[in-house]
């Protein structure tokens, strides 16, 4: 019988206790990009329910990346990059929001993306929403439209969900 994906992010993934600050819990998936399977599944599950719906995909720095770079390749589509400030080399447009501690300042190319095209964004955790929710701004400020949200883990409690309403989340655990 085939592992179920939950059972597969179980074995796979490491819980760090107080990283990077004491009292947070840190969901590390390193180890589940780095089986070939396990990237593999991730990356298969977590884009399923939007195919056909999209034309680029969109990754947040860092991790975000990982998933976006294979699911385009995989799909055959573009991936943009959405950028920390000061990364990106020509002009962008810059969003900032609201992390847990003080804030965060996301960028995207005002090229990258043109008027009308699809896009899904790809995350490794959606915790408080922030992260997600600045990148779907600096995508609506280029004209896209952001079809969905697939991360591979969802933090319970934090209100990431809810931040993000009337954005379709595809998780494939709640933790
Ligand atoms: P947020 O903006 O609060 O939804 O935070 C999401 C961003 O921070 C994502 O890019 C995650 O990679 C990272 N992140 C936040 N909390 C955690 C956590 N507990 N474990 C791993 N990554 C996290």
């Amino acid at each position: 019988e085939p592992e179920s994906i939950s059972d597969l992010l179980d074995r796979l993934s490491a819980i760090v206790p107080d990283y990077p600050a004491e009292g947070i819990s840190f969901k590390d998936l390193t180890p589940v990009f780095a089986d070939p399977a396990g990237l593999r599944r991730i990356v298969d599950e977590v884009i399923a329910p939007f195919a056909g719906q999209f034309d680029v995909i969109a990754g947040l720095e860092a991790r975000g990346f990982v998933m976006a770079a294979a699911a385009a390749y995989a799909t055959g589509t573009g991936m943009i990059t959405i950028r920390k400030a000061g990364k990106l080399p020509r002009p962008v447009h810059r969003d900032e929001y609201t992390l847990e501690y003080g804030t965060g300042t996301l960028e995207l190319h005002r090229d990258d993306v043109a008027p009308g095209t699809r896009v899904l964004i790809l995350d490794d955790v959606l915790a408080t929403g922030g992260t997600v929710g600045s990148a779907a701004r600096l995508l609506e400020k280029v004209g896209a439209k952001v079809v969905g949200v697939g991360v591979v883990l969802e933090l319970a409690g934090l209100g990431g969900r809810e931040k993000l309403a009337g954005l379709k989340v595809h998780s494939l655990q709640l933790v």
